[in-house]
């Protein structure tokens, strides 16, 4: 008997698009994490919403509601009929978010809005580039692994408090939100994730320069965390004397790169009084 004929005219239910693992794909079967999202966003039909990686439309669907012009990233192109046929207003690209160049991102013309639950191979370096490059946005709502929402999140002195961390205080203000488990998710992953909410500072462009200035040394400092600071960077930065600005800011001597806040951080790697 002849195999049944495959009914390629008939339009792609979202349920038998399988998950890709390569593209981070778990879909969210959970509608308290649009409702999560949507409320931390707070979007207005005055607003452009960006979303990172729509699937199949778990999070778009809520988004669509709030009336917001809506523009949506997405690699993989197998989401096409349902997306387009979904959200006919919604403007799609359709790629690697991160290869996009800067010139052909679309242009803001109404206050930003930027979320995602975003893949897990690629959530810090999408939160990287919106932190450093821009556009500038009015609020980042993200679901990442819990981990990743932690640090991004992390005061000084909180064991999860890293680089990202520091990273993350240069250019926003960081908040964790709700956090889900493997359940909510289809597949389930193997971790938790958590909502992180940020909210980008304002900033001339003199300042974020000065901000980057800073991101080298405070980076060498974490690849050593365990260890005293001031020593490290007597070895490692010759030529400043690290004793005084220690002195000059109150940091203890013996202070280890997660007792220094980012506040002292920028001050210790980019003095306001230089140049
Ligand atoms: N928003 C959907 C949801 O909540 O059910 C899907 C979330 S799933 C964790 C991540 C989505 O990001 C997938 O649709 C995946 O195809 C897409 N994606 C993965 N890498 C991407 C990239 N580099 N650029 C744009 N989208 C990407």
């Amino acid at each position: 008997m002849n195999k049944p004929a495959r009914h390629h005219h008939k339009p792609i239910q979202p349920d038998f698009i399988k998950a890709k693992k390569s593209l981070g794909q778990n879909f969210c079967i959970d509608d308290r994490i649009p409702d999560e999202i949507v409320s931390c966003l707070a979007a207005t039909p005055e607003h452009q919403v960006w979303e990172i990686g729509p699937g199949k439309g778990a999070l778009t669907r809520r988004l669509t509601e709030t009336g917001a012009r809506m523009q949506l990233f997405e690699i993989d192109e197998r989401m096409r009929e349902v997306l387009t046929g979904e959200f006919p207003a919604a403007s799609i690209i359709w790629g690697d978010f991160l290869e996009i160049p800067d010139a052909q991102l679309p242009a803001v013309d109404r206050p930003l809005l930027v979320c995602g639950n975003l893949p897990y191979y690629c959530g810090t370096p999408i939160i990287k580039r919106f932190l450093e490059k821009g556009p500038q946005a009015e609020r980042l709502v993200f679901l990442l692994q819990q981990e990743v929402a932690v640090k991004a999140a992390a005061p000084c002195n909180h064991k999860e408090y890293s680089y990202l961390s520091v990273h993350t205080a240069f250019f926003a203000k960081a908040s964790v939100g709700g956090t889900y488990g493997p359940g909510s998710f289809a597949p389930p992953p193997k971790i938790n994730s958590s909502i992180l909410i940020l909210e980008p500072l304002e900033l001339s462009a003199d300042e974020r320069e000065r901000r980057f200035r800073a991101l080298k040394p405070a980076s060498y400092l974490f690849m050593q965390r365990r260890k005293m600071a001031l020593p490290l960077l007597r070895r490692q930065f010759a030529g400043t004397d690290w004793n005084e600005r220690f002195a000059r800011l109150g940091i203890d001597e013996k202070a280890r790169p997660e007792n220094i806040s980012p506040a002292q951080m920028l001050e210790l790697f980019a003095p306001l009084n230089e140049p």
